[in-house]
């Protein structure tokens, strides 16, 4: 794969330049984009439209497709996660989830994670590779296609959520280029603003973030209220303790207009961090630094081998009631997909044995 350009990580513009490159009018790169953005075409082969002297020509120096689907799981729920390896057979997981009224597709940006978080499958794999933009984009064109068809329009509108594997700010900016060349117009025209990324702390990016014009949303995982329980839980606090980190979000609010939030991911671990004195704890540091901000209390998904328990429901209730008590918008995310390993801290290509309630595909 060295030296073949892979098409669906460039921007319009690149294309043009690039067919132009090859001595080609500019149109073909318009063309080349269409094919492989609004049509989702994944192969050469299938760009009838092109020349077909020029369709073998462009297969010598770059490539339509690189990522191979190994397996699909559909979870009882109608989640679906799909297992895939890029072309140098390193795992890469998406998450395509259904609602009423949109899907929600949550796609990773690397394969595996470098940083440890003790309540995460994913950290199990360690860092394999940061991904590039062209395999960000075709995770979402694989998902969007086995859910509705090749090229397909979708029936409502597709919101996006770079929470599957790795630290998405660590992999900041292939992922901003992956951002940039979906929400083009021609293409999947999935815009920024229907974008959130999870982080779990990246510090220097969040400040960086508040800079950017076009942006997508921000969540930043919490875990814990204090630094001695964060330390455990996500040892990336040992570098960005949580008043650098708080201090950098109260810079990123002063960027958000008056009617925007971001969000605080807070997973529930029994008998860990789901006391009513860490719902206290939380608030008051969230108050201290002053941020309107709203938080998702996120149930544990259990997998093993992780030592965690989810909290029960009641203790997941209590805790929002407390938040609440003290002026922060508490909300509880249900899980999805657990049966199949792809809940939020499940992604870790593993293959479900024996998926209870659920139907396991093997794609080719
Ligand atoms: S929770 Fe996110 S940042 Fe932490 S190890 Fe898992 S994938 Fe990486």
């Amino acid at each position: 794969m060295n030296q073949v350009t892979h098409l669906v990580g460039l921007t319009q513009a690149e294309l043009t330049a690039l067919v132009e490159e090859l001595g080609e009018p500019a149109y073909r790169g318009r063309q080349i984009f269409a094919a492989l953005h609004a049509r989702r075409l994944r192969s050469f082969d299938e760009m009838t439209d092109l020349p077909k002297e020029f369709r073998a020509r462009l297969s010598e120096s770059s490539s339509a497709s690189t990522l191979t689907v190994e397996a699909r799981y559909i979870s009882e729920d109608g989640t679906r996660r799909y297992l895939m390896k890029t072309h140098d057979n390193l795992p890469v997981e998406t998450v395509f989830i259904p609602e009423e009224r949109r899907d929600t597709i949550c796609f990773s940006s690397q394969s595996g994670c470098p940083l440890q978080c003790s309540f995460c499958l994913t950290a199990k794999l360690g860092l394999l590779r940061t991904l590039t933009a062209g395999e960000m984009v075709e995770q979402i064109i694989i998902a969007l296609n086995d859910a509705y068809g090749v090229g397909a329009k979708t029936p409502h509108g597709t919101n996006l959520v770079a929470m599957g594997a790795g630290e998405p700010f660590l992999a900041f900016e292939p992922l901003m280029k992956a951002l940039k060349v979906m929400s083009d117009l021609k293409g999947l025209h999935i815009v920024p603003n229907r974008v959130t990324v999870s982080t779990a702390g990246i510090v220097p990016r969040i400040r960086e973030l508040a800079t950017v014009e076009d942006r997508p949303h921000l969540a930043i995982s919490l875990a814990a209220p204090t630094d001695e329980l964060r330390n455990e839980l996500m040892p990336i606090n040992r570098k960005w303790p949580l008043n650098e980190l708080l201090a950098a979000c109260k810079e990123f609010e002063r960027s958000l207009k008056p009617s925007e939030r971001f969000t605080f991911e807070y997973v529930m671990l029994d008998g860990v961090n789901d006391r009513e004195e860490h719902a206290r704890q939380l608030a008051n540091l969230l108050n201290r630094h002053g941020l309107r901000v709203k938080v998702n209390l996120i149930p544990h998904n259990p997998a093993d081998p992780l030592p965690y328990h989810p909290s029960p429901p009641e203790r997941v209730e209590s805790f929002k009631r407390i938040l609440e008590s003290k002026g922060i918008n508490a909300f509880v995310r249900r899980p999805r997909g657990r049966d199949i390993y792809a809940a939020c801290g499940q992604l870790a290509a593993r293959r479900p044995a024996n998926p209870q309630g659920s139907a396991l595909h093997q794609l080719a």
